[in-house]
């Protein structure tokens, strides 16, 4: 979001210009509580072996780029603990807060099914031995969210209306093929595009909303052209996506998508803003975090709830539904777009299935075994990328998705640095932090082995988390 963006970048500017000249020119300073966190943050993703050094080291490798501050070992220490970056530190998740429903009017592959278990929420299990490379399903979105930054050349007519694909001279003679609009000077790439598009299409950019027809259009288009405008200003991704869905749940007759949408694990933006909040904000994505105070982060939403109202005038939804749909957007995106089946998939950091989405992101994705899938196994994808080390993945997934991951991999890598720890010093402080955090992920999510067996019938009560992938780079505050 620009505004905090800005003070980020202001802080940057700062940090970088004592940085640049030499430090034995420099009195000594006593630096702001963020810039030590961030310097703390910065040495970790440089190197992340250091993320298990004792707080001693930590402290010597913040002098040692800062000869001139002014900090204490002890002050170093109560930061982290106070942004709870202490590996040893209970870590606030909210896994249990999230909840999720059996799906409706979903066609699952044949060798696929829905299981809702106590401890994970809704799982997709394998029927039947799937082999190594198989494709297991391909599905097109239930909610296709186009790229936010291509707006303006969409309304120009040099992007495709539909999948926001950027058009070349050759193909703007589009008239010719009958792919323009009638009304607006908007165009698509192909057949398909029109087609996807042609009933938001017209709802969302035509007419004048007007409450005295005998019946009212469901979106005011110039209350959306605005929050389009507002959105790309803010870069906010997440509040254009829910306007997308809230307009594609309202055109569809059925009452179907709602329903769908409404069953996915869902949790309130406002409850994964404490994980980014207890975290200082700063693992929200690998670029760096927002640093968002709550009070401008709630002016922030509030901002958008009313744009949000004045789109849709017949049908409004309340502050906390708002929240509720951007949460639920969060968790269960991938790539901005949101898929009904794949939605379905759970976390393991070594899963046995591969999700590719199309280049051209309408066609939607398809899922491969990664190895062989026994029957009665959880079928699983990651949501974060398998190669960064434990404590990143474990911090990105608290975050994001709200769990302590207790897969088969964070255990034994966990283990791995117990081992290395123990037989290269007496770092006692730091062997029992991972034993802590094995514990606690114990009792957050049962043994991570999952129950292989597989049951017969879909039951039990679906009160804890499912969750679902997410594009990493949409993961900043406000989204
Ligand atoms: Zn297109
Ligand atoms: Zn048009
Ligand atoms: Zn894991």
């Amino acid at each position: 979001m620009n505004m905090t963006q800005d003070i980020k970048l202001e802080e940057k500017l700062e940090y970088i210009s004592i940085n640049d000249s030499s430090p034995e020119d420099q009195e000594p300073i006593i630096p702001h509580e963020r810039q030590i966190v961030d310097q703390v943050i910065a040495i970790w993703k440089e190197d992340p072996s250091t993320e298990n050094l004792g707080i001693a080291k930590l402290h010597a490798l913040v002098k040692q780029k800062h000869p001139n501050w002014t900090v204490s070992e002890k002050r170093v220490k109560q930061l982290l603990k106070k942004f709870s970056l202490l590996s040893s530190q209970e870590q606030f998740t909210y896994a249990k807060d999230i909840k999720s429903e059996l799906t409706p009017d979903i066609e699952l592959p044949p060798k696929v099914q829905v299981v809702m278990t106590s401890k994970r929420g809704k799982c997709l299990y394998a029927k039947k031995p799937i082999n190594k490379g198989e494709l297991i399903w391909s599905e097109a979105p239930l909610f296709f969210v186009p790229p936010l930054a291509n707006v303006h050349l969409v309304e120009h007519g040099s992007a495709c209306a539909n999948c926001g694909k950027l058009l070349q001279q050759t193909e703007m003679k589009t008239v010719l093929k009958g792919l323009d609009c009638d009304v607006c000077s908007e165009v698509w790439c192909s057949k398909n595009c029109k087609q996807m598009d042609s009933q938001l299409h017209g709802a969302l950019k035509h007419n004048v909303f007007n409450p005295n027809s005998k019946k009212p259009k469901v979106v005011d288009s110039n209350a959306f052209l605005e929050m389009q405008e507002y959105c790309l200003k803010e870069s906010w991704n997440a509040l254009f996506a829910i306007t997308l869905i809230y307009a594609n749940v309202l055109l569809d007759k059925s009452g179907v998508k709602q329903k769908q949408f409404n069953a996915m694990a869902r949790v309130s933006q406002d409850v994964r803003y404490k994980a980014l909040d207890a975290g200082g904000g700063t693992f929200d994505n690998m670029n760096g975090g927002a640093l968002f105070v709550q009070e401008q982060q709630e002016t922030l939403w509030k901002e958008g709830y009313e744009k949000l109202l004045r789109a849709f005038p017949k049908n409004p939804i309340s502050y906390k539904e708002f929240l509720y749909m951007m949460g639920t957007y969060n968790i269960n995106n991938l790539d901005s777009n949101v898929f009904l089946t794949q939605s379905h998939l759970n976390h393991n950091c070594d899963p046995n299935t591969t999700v590719d989405t199309a280049s051209d992101r309408v066609s939607g994705l398809k899922v491969f075994a990664k190895r062989d899938i026994r029957e009665g196994e959880e079928l699983t994808t990651t949501y974060v990328n398998p190669s960064h080390t434990l404590n990143q993945r474990q911090r990105e997934l608290r975050v994001n998705w709200g769990f302590i991951c207790a897969c088969e991999k964070c255990k034994s890598d966990a283990k791995a640095t117990e081992r290395r720890k123990s037989s290269s010093s007496s770092k006692k402080q730091d062997t029992k932090s991972i034993r802590n955090m094995l514990k606690e992920t114990k009792e957050q999510v049962g043994d991570g082995g999952i129950e292989l067996q597989i049951p017969n019938e879909i039951g039990g009560d679906g009160e804890r988390r499912k969750s679902v992938r997410f594009d990493e780079t949409v993961v900043a505050v406000g989204n």
